[in-house]
């Protein structure tokens, strides 16, 4: 299934069996915007438990983004050492804040919500450490706003079904995706697609025997018709 046309099917029947499998996530803001790039900082190469824990220590010893700003960089990579990483995700988020601090004389990016959706993100991949995914991230899990974040899960998982084309990035997979749907699918089918990921399209060794996307999957097809013809 390779046209943009049975692509769209193909995306719709996915949705549609995920969503009876894991349910319909409902979008509900994460919180203002700049506390979702610092969450979402913290949370690159780690777990969500690590994240949260760190994001809860970084807030408890700073009470504003401005004690974090202006904080001794060893103080900031301290407090967030069990998202590890600790001394590049320190200096990125005093970086990012000072980047906001000096671009809008304020820390906040609720400004994000009214500005289009391609300025915003383009706003926001001008801060150092910040790529397609984070940006989308933010302007789809703070505000509710029409972008499809891809994560290593999702790529994956995309990839394999068929969804994107082989080899194709995750960052040119963002736009991708998010042809293939209507807005209002774009937050349940990444949380959908994660969880299938987690789940069961694992990176090594998938349980296909137990995928309900078997008929949907370019990849399985694939090996099915391989092993039909051995
Ligand atoms: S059939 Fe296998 S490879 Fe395809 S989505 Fe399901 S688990 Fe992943």
């Amino acid at each position: 299934m390779t046209d943009d046309a049975g692509r769209r099917e193909q995306y719709a029947a996915i949705f549609r069996i995920l969503a009876e499998v894991y349910g319909r996530p409902v979008w509900r803001s994460h919180g203002p915007p700049l506390d979702e790039l610092i969450g979402t900082i913290l949370s690159q190469a780690t777990a969500d438990v690590n994240t949260a824990r760190a994001y809860a220590e970084l807030t408890a010893r700073f009470p504003t983004w401005e004690a974090v700003m202006d904080a001794p960089p060893e103080a900031v990579s301290a407090a967030i050492r069990s998202a590890g990483l600790s001394q590049i995700k320190g200096p990125r988020i005093q970086n990012a804040l000072r980047h906001i601090q000096r671009e809008r004389g304020e820390l906040s990016l609720d400004f994000l919500a009214e500005m289009p959706l391609d300025e915003a993100l383009a706003w926001l991949m001008r801060i150092d450490g910040v790529g397609p995914k984070t940006a989308a991230i933010v302007m789809l899990f703070s505000l509710g706003r029409p972008a499809f974040p891809v994560d290593t899960h999702v790529h994956r998982v995309a990839g394999r079904l068929g969804l994107i084309p082989p080899r194709t990035s995750a960052n040119k997979a963002h736009d991708l995706l998010a042809a293939l749907g209507p807005p209002e699918s774009y937050y349940p089918l990444h949380i959908n697609l994660i969880h299938h990921g987690r789940e069961i399209c694992h990176a090594r060794n998938p349980h296909c025997h137990l995928c309900p996307l078997q008929d949907l999957c370019d990849d399985y097809l694939a090996r099915a018709v391989r092993a039909a013809d051995a």
